[in-house]
């Protein structure tokens, strides 16, 4: 009988636009025996060594050669293709490739869940998910098998249990989970966009045997809608067992890789303080934004383009999920009084430079000085108009003050008088 190695060789090629584009090909060696095989395969693993390459074969191996030396080295390289199912050949062909490939299991296929799969099943991989709704239909468009029962799920024995629950839901979903018809060695990981909750949640839930990869890919169905180059994936090795049990986690990891991520290892405790200061803060500031329903128009700077982004941005997002940020994030809370100080700041320098400005105007004779010696008494007779302020009687003098700017004087006296009347109405949390 003939033996067979089959190898998966990564060839190089120069791209039409930069760097090299790599190409797998697959290398056929048959001799009389498995021994001959074995060494014909360590002899061409010998040449390549020496040409400066990396050569690896099966399942421990994988070569990486140019081209040139492919065809230098005489080595016959053929395409493998309309192989019967019984050939010992075609079997290594399908073990080489799925070597890298996982099974998958979505809990929570919601929104983010569905834009997960989509990208994990277009890379190759086997996706299952489990939802409280039914997304049958949905799951079918984007080829992922749809289960509306969680027994029968989990004793589909996916190697990842991927959940992307909304923060609030998480804990009830993961309690409710049959993990007992799961295997051992089954990889928890979450994409929540906080992570000390999940990491905790896990390790007190989740029986020791099992994995744990927490990880929040920072971007969503709207900002990863295109291209994932460059877009910040954050993961923290929770308990992840080395050797072979670490396989799942680094192919889950490679998916994102792949899709040119940029992949940042931290702590779950370090994720959420960097992420209180920037996501919560562009959720909030996108929200109140959207509350203003700002419109597009024939004048957009490059500014506010970005700020229609952002409200678009964040708009598709569930309130669920930016009160989970809120609720989830201890360091959420003194980020919004931080955004709150600032606002406050901001508008009493404006209304301060402006009163200084109104002094002026509405008592051109008198100076600056005998104006501000006269606020909080502003009780001056005046042929103009007048209001009240709390017992402050504001009075313009000057017939061409526009109304406005008696409003603008009236909140600016009200800022000077006290500074933190607005910032001290901070909701308690
Ligand atoms: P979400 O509103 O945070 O979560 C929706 C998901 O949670 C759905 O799958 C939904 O299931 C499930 N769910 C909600 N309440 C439930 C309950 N009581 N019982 C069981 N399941 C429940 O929206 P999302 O955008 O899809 O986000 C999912 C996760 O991904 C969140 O943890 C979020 O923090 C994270 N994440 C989101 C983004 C993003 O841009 N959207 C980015 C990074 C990370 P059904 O649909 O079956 O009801």
């Amino acid at each position: 009988m003939v033996a067979t190695r089959v190898m998966e060789v990564l060839t190089s090629t120069p791209s039409a636009h930069s760097g090299m584009t790599q190409k797998n090909v697959v290398v056929g060696c048959r001799t009389p025996d498995v021994r001959q095989a074995d060494s014909a395969v360590y002899k061409l693993r010998g040449e390549f060594r020496e040409q400066q390459s990396q050569l690896f074969i099966g399942n421990n191996y994988r070569v990486r050669v140019r081209r040139s030396l492919l065809q230098r080295s005489g080595l016959d390289v053929r395409a493998i293709d309309a192989a019967q199912p019984f050939d010992y050949e075609s079997v290594r062909l399908q073990e080489l490739q799925n070597k890298n490939k996982l099974k998958v299991g979505i809990v929570g296929f919601g929104n983010f869940g569905q834009f997960l799969a989509a990208r994990i099943v277009k890379q190759g991989h086997r996706v299952l998910a489990y939802s409280r709704t039914d997304y049958s239909e949905k799951a079918q468009e984007l080829g992922v098998a749809y289960f509306r029962d969680a027994d029968d799920f989990c004793e589909e024995h996916p190697e990842v249990v991927l959940l992307c629950t909304s923060i609030l839901s998480t804990e009830a979903v993961l309690q409710s989970l049959p993990t007992q018809r799961l295997k051992r060695h089954t990889l928890f990981v979450d994409v929540l966009s906080v992570k000390e909750f999940p990491k905790n949640l896990f390790l007190q839930v989740l029986p020791p045997e099992f994995d744990i990869l927490c990880t929040h890919p920072m971007f969503g169905p709207e900002s990863g809608k295109g291209s994932w180059n460059e877009l910040p994936f954050v993961y923290d090795k929770v308990r992840v067992r080395k050797g072979r049990r670490s396989r799942a986690a680094d192919i889950f990891l490679d998916i994102f890789a792949k899709e040119g991520c940029r992949m940042v290892e931290m702590t779950c405790a370090e994720h959420d303080r960097y992420a209180a200061g920037s996501q919560f803060i562009t959720h909030t500031v996108g929200r109140v934004l959207g509350k203003l329903a700002l419109q597009s128009t024939p004048i957009n700077t490059k500014g506010y383009e970005t700020l229609l982004g952002l409200v678009e941005n964040t708009a598709g997002d569930s309130f669920e999920l930016y009160y989970g940020l809120f609720m989830y994030n201890p360091n959420a809370t003194e980020e919004l009084d931080r955004l709150e100080l600032a606002f406050d700041s901001t508008k009493r320098q404006l209304f301060g430079q402006l009163h200084d400005v109104l002094r002026k105007q509405l008592f051109p004779g008198d100076g600056a000085e005998k104006a501000s010696s006269s606020q909080g008494s502003l009780d001056t007779s005046s042929k103009n108009g007048s209001s009240t302020n709390g017992g402050t009687r504001i009075v313009s003098n000057v017939d061409t003050a526009p109304p406005v700017f008696e409003s603008v004087l009236i909140k600016s006296v009200e800022l000077e008088k006290d500074p933190d009347s607005i910032s001290s109405k901070s909701p308690k949390h």
